[in-house]
Order: C-alpha cells, then structure tokens, then sequence
C-alpha cells in the first residue's frame, strides 16, 4: 500500500507518529532528556498546543532544537464550511498535496437548550479510497495513498482548535477503507486513548469496515476495544457484491462468522449500517433477513438514507440508486423494531455542504 514519501519531509519526522515510549527514544538520540518527551506529550494531547513554541515548559533553544527534527502539525487546513445544522466540513492540505476531509456532526438527538451534548468527528484513514464502493462519492476519487498516524492525529486536533465545543466522539468513516491501513489507525487509537495523557477514551471511537475480514478478526484477536461497525447495506450476497465490489471478497455468511468471534473475544456488540435504497435492499424479505442477522449477537442496526451524489457524475448502476421515499423509510424502521431489531436512524447532517455519509470527494472544489 502507498505510504507518504518520505522525501517531502526533508529528513524531518512527523512527531504525532510516535507512541511516548517511541519519542522517548528519538529525543534520548538528539542528547535531550527522556523527561522531556512527557512533557511534549503533555502538551500535545493534554493541553492540545498548536505548536513547539507554545509548551512552556521547554527552553526557547530546546523548542528549536526539537522544531528541526520534527514537523509539529501533518495537515493544513484549507478550508472550513459550516452546514445550517451545525455541521462543519474541513478540507485539510497534507505535505505531499492530497487532500482529505473530515466532519464534526453535533448529535441532533441530545440536543438540550440548544447545545448538543454529543460532537463526533468523523475522520478520514486514507486519501481517496480503492474499494469503490456504487454508493460512494469518495470512490470517485480512487486510492492515493495511506493516511500516516499523525495525518489521522491531526484532523482531530486541528478541528478541536476550530471547535468551540469539545469533541467528544471519533468514527473512523470518513475518506477510506481504515482495515487497509491498519497499523497507523491503530497507532492513532493508542495514542488517543495512552493512559497518561487520553484524548478520548476507547468506548468514544468506531470504526467502521466495508467488511475487510482480516482486519475483523484481528480486531478480536488483539481485543480491541474500540466499536466496530460493518456497512452493510444488503442481505443478499447478490445485491451485495453490485453495491460493493469487497463483498466478492468476502460473503456474508463468512462476515456474520467473523463478527461473531470479535464479539466472542470483546464482548463489544457490533452496529450495522444499512442505507436504504429504493427497491433494492427495502423489502419484507430484507427485514427478516436482517432481523436474523442481529439475533446471532448483541448488535443494533443503523438505517441511513441515501444522499445523492449526482456531483460526481454517476454512470452505471451508480446512477440507477435512488433513496427509498419518506414512507417506505419509516415502514421499514418500523418493521425492524416490530422484528425486535434494535435500530437507529442515522441523520443526514450536513447534506447543504455535501458533508452527509457517502458524500465526501471535495464536492465544493470540483464546482
Ligand atoms: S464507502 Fe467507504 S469503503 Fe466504500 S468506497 Fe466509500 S470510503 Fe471506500
């Protein structure tokens, strides 16, 4: 998999890319006490400074030192729009010219005097995304490379400093596929949640997969304890693999196998998410098709309606996908919950921006 060249960097390293234990050894190399890495650290994700020059704890001399070897920020943010509901889209810059975005969504349902309680970053894992999934604007823009861990670090901190309110949730479920990068999500979850200075705990962040198997089980073989998510979207292996070509890869039976075990291994219960689309996956024979997929674990499902991507110039079966009207939406929640499916409806925050699931493939710089 295509990484970040490391020619662009001029022989600097990105410091959000290591553990504290990691960085300990790089500044003991540079001459520099081990004491001094807890304490970037600190300043880092503690108290979330912008940069070098703002941990006071360092000399004027050692913030230099340590500004020629590392890069403080891996992204740049070029550009920010607010939704009418609240939602914020952010369209980040990365050292070698790809770009990516990432949404902050306020929970609309724990709404309570008009803040919400809930603000969930939804982030990108890799620039563009090779799976190409039909309902997707993101596939449009086909795979550039993986995010690095501090790429992935750095949407969240540049879009807390954007935020007037704490960000409270990650979901790993904006630009890419995050099973196909692996390691460097798994480094970023380890340094969000590192029990000396946590940015979030385990239990506020998701991933979600569009079923890469491997990645499924090791998951439950590391135990991980973050959430799991499986974008689902049907309940045929054939509607299945023209929605998505992963699921030639991997079928459902094997996918409900593999979801069982990481259940089996952490105890977590797994979401599936399910856009609704008109005349395709919206029948009677879905609903109970899904219903018995739940009951084979603790697991909820989350009904998303589809968000047009006409700006991507659809061709195809692509174009043929329409959203299942209002009514059949709400026949079909009610089905689920009538099949003792515990079901969520997942809000379309952000569609006047093209922020919405599904959408994100720089809509406003194509127009
Ligand atoms: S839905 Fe996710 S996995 Fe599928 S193409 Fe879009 S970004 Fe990639």
């Amino acid at each position: 998999m295509r990484t970040l060249n490391q020619d662009i960097l001029q022989d600097k390293l990105l410091l959000k890319n290591y553990t504290q234990q990691e960085l300990e050894l790089l500044i003991t190399e540079l001459g520099i006490p081990k004491f001094r890495a807890s304490q970037v650290y600190k300043a880092v994700y503690g108290n979330q400074v912008p940069s070098f020059a703002g941990i006071t704890t360092l000399s004027k001399n050692l913030q230099q030192q340590l500004d020629e070897k590392f890069i403080f920020t891996s992204v740049t943010l070029d550009k920010k729009q607010t939704s009418s509901d609240g939602t914020i889209k952010f369209l980040f810059t990365l050292a070698d010219g790809a770009q990516i975005e990432s949404v902050l969504i306020p929970s609309e349902m724990e709404v309570a005097e008009g803040t919400p309680k809930r603000r969930t970053l939804c982030i990108s894992t890799q620039a563009g995304c090779p799976l190409g999934c039909e309902f997707c604007a993101t596939a449009t823009l086909k795979l550039r490379r993986n995010l690095e861990t501090a790429e992935i670090i750095d949407q969240f901190l540049t879009a807390q400093q954007h935020s007037e309110l704490p960000i409270t949730n990650i979901v790993f479920m904006g630009m890419g596929e995050p099973m196909l990068n692996y390691d460097n999500v798994m480094k970023a979850v380890d340094i969000f949640t590192n029990t000396q200075t946590p940015v979030l705990s385990s239990k506020k962040i998701t991933l979600s997969t569009a079923g890469v198997l491997p990645g499924i089980l090791r998951m439950a073989d590391e135990k991980r304890t973050i959430k799991l998510a499986l974008s689902l979207h049907a309940t045929t292996n054939g509607i299945r693999q023209k929605l998505m070509p992963i699921a030639n890869k991997y079928s459902l039976e094997e996918l409900g196998n593999a979801l069982e075990y990481y259940y089996r291994a952490t105890k977590i219960p797994v979401t599936f998410e399910y856009i609704l689309f008109d005349g395709l996956n919206d029948t009677e024979l879905d609903v109970k098709r899904l219903a018995k997929l739940t009951r084979r674990f603790p697991s909820k499902v989350n009904v998303i309606p589809f968000h047009e991507i006409d700006f991507t110039n659809p061709s195809g079966f692509s174009a043929e996908l329409k959203a299942a009207p209002k009514e059949k939406f709400f026949l079909f929640l009610k089905r689920l919950k009538e099949n003792n499916v515990q079901v969520m409806v997942r809000s379309s925050s952000g569609l006047d921006i093209d922020a919405a699931c599904g959408q994100l493939a720089f809509s406003s710089a194509a127009q």
